[in-house]
């Protein structure tokens, strides 16, 4: 599948649609979900254009790779949600069609602020 330049995140990264910004650095934005499932519910996507986490992994740089983790685990920590805090959280992609997803630029989803609950419905 070739990158949609028009998907919802790509407009939010343009900065032409609004968002609710918790971080952003050279390689990741991250924001809260418009339909949050859990008390905390954060996206974190890399600003590279990439489809999902299989196209990532083929061919975004290792630099970029690095800064996608790193970047979920700054934003874990300015939401007091990471393994420091005693609380921890989920990371979730979901990736293509079977995985459910709807927006077609690669993102995380951070549920925390209670327990999640069981992994798969
Ligand atoms: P997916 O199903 O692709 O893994 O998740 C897409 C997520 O993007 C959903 O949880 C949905 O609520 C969120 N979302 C869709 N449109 C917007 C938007 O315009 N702004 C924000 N902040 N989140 C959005």
């Amino acid at each position: 599948m070739s990158y949609d330049e028009n998907n919802i995140f790509a407009k939010i990264l343009r900065g032409e649609i609004p968002c609710k910004k918790i971080y952003e650095d050279d390689f990741v934005l991250s924001f809260f979900d418009i339909n949050p499932q859990k008390k905390i519910h954060a996206l974190v996507i890399p600003k590279g254009k990439y489809v999902d986490l299989d196209d990532f992994s083929v061919n975004a740089s290792s630099v970029e790779i690095v800064g996608l983790l790193k970047g979920i685990n700054k934003v874990a920590k300015k939401l007091e949600i990471s393994v420091d805090t005693g609380k921890g959280y989920r990371a979730l992609a979901n990736i293509s069609e079977h995985g459910g997803q709807e927006v077609p630029h690669l993102h995380f989803h951070l549920f925390g602020g209670e327990k999640v609950g069981k992994m798969v419905q």
